[in-house]
């Protein structure tokens, strides 16, 4: 009855004073609220975007996502992401958990860059080493660990960061926004960015997603179009080959539950501890696109991915390793499962992949829908 109130409140006020929204901005509504403070003493807000369907919110920290509720098959709502409710807490927090990325987003390069250095048009840029001697999402203080300033749009929230000249080694000011609406069933994220000196970026969303809402994720069922994926080398670095996925444990074009052949003797299951792989997706590389799909079969809930990138990031919530407990328990090895919609991991160092350098006068732009439904 109190959010039927809610919307009926909202539906008027947006029809009222902003007739231009689409039908469903005018059913999402966005409150925000004070969340913690940074190391620094700055306040972080979260933002709750809530409609028929979703509950999401997303802290000004780190641009994360600290949680989705969406009903299982039986309407019943839970969330579905690991998270935490508070910013400082001992072992259970953003500011304790410097290690997972949890539901953060990564950049200004999201996974690695090898040897922590790249050569853009002649000149050699030295990064922040924060990965046995590799940069792993953006740094030491990559973008999960900057407070982005937040600003209500309809049906979600804009979250901007500024990244100086020289952030982490990166070259140019990157002037990065990404927007979370909600429409229906999908949550939608919206990655933009400019720079004023050529640069490299690879921004992506880091939420271990746990369908069930607890225990591990090696029964969920999961597809991924995609007929090649880049083996690394024993520090996850690209080895620059696209392997095809026939015929070895990372063919997943049929769905195929997660935990089915994990533990097989495959050499590239061993060196990550699970799944920790770029997927080449075989597009298109459209919004109409499932991408990926993956399915809980004791909830009955789905996700299903739509991107425009080329690549993503299957990590199986490998190195989960009990230090932390959050807001569906102590989060353990194969607790969560990522899929980072990307470009692939070390670009910079492989003119063979897509580019991910970014020029002044260009806008990248990269859009990425996970949709939530229940049978
Ligand atoms: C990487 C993993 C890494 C994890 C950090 C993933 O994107 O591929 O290797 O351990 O992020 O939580």
């Amino acid at each position: 009855m109190k959010s039927a109130n809610g919307l009926i409140a909202f539906t008027l006020l947006t029809s009222a004073f902003a007739p231009a929204l689409s039908p469903a901005a005018a059913q999402t509504s966005v409150a925000r609220a004070p969340f913690g403070k940074t190391p620094d003493g700055q306040p972080v807000d979260v933002y709750t975007l809530k409609d028929k369907v979703l509950t999401v919110k997303i802290i000004t920290w780190g641009a994360h996502v600290i949680d989705i509720e969406a009903p299982d098959r039986n309407g019943k709502t839970g969330d579905i992401v690991l998270g935490y409710s508070s910013m400082d807490a001992p072992n259970s927090s953003y500011l304790a958990d410097h290690k997972t990325y949890m539901g953060s987003v990564v950049g200004r390069y999201g996974n690695r860059i090898a040897h922590a250095e790249f050569t853009l048009d002649g000149k050699t840029y030295h990064l922040s080493a924060n990965d046995h001697g590799n940069t792993l999402h953006g740094g030491i203080t990559g973008f999960d660990w900057k407070n982005w300033s937040g600003a209500k749009i309809p049906a979600g929230v804009e979250l901007t960061l500024v990244s100086p000249d020289g952030d982490m080694g990166f070259p140019g000011t990157l002037t990065a926004h990404v927007r979370y609406t909600l429409e229906g069933n999908k949550l939608k994220i919206a990655y933009t960015a400019t720079t004023d000196k050529p640069t490299v970026i690879n921004l992506t969303n880091h939420s271990y997603f746990n369908l069930a809402g607890g225990g591990q994720i090696l029964d969920h069922v999961l597809m991924v179009d995609a007929d090649r994926y880049t083996p690394t080398d024993a520090l996850s670095i690209p080895t620059g080959e696209l392997a095809p996925v026939a015929g070895t444990p990372f063919d997943f074009k049929t769905p195929t539950a997660i935990g089915a052949r994990i533990h097989d003797n495959f050499e590239q299951l061993k060196l990550a501890k699970g799944y920790d792989h770029n997927f080449v997706l075989n597009g298109p590389h459209e919004l109409s696109h499932a991408a990926i799909v993956v399915t809980d079969p004791k909830s009955g809930r789905t996700l299903t991915i739509y991107t425009t990138e080329p690549g993503v990031q299957f990590y199986t919530g490998n190195f989960l390793d009990g230090t932390f407990t959050g807001n569906l328990g102590k989060e353990e090895q194969y607790d969560g499962f990522c899929l980072e919609t990307q470009h692939y991991p070390d670009s910079p160092n492989e003119p063979k992949f897509p580019t991910t350098t970014l020029n002044p006068g260009q806008t990248y732009r990269t859009t990425t829908i996970f949709q939530f439904t229940a049978k």
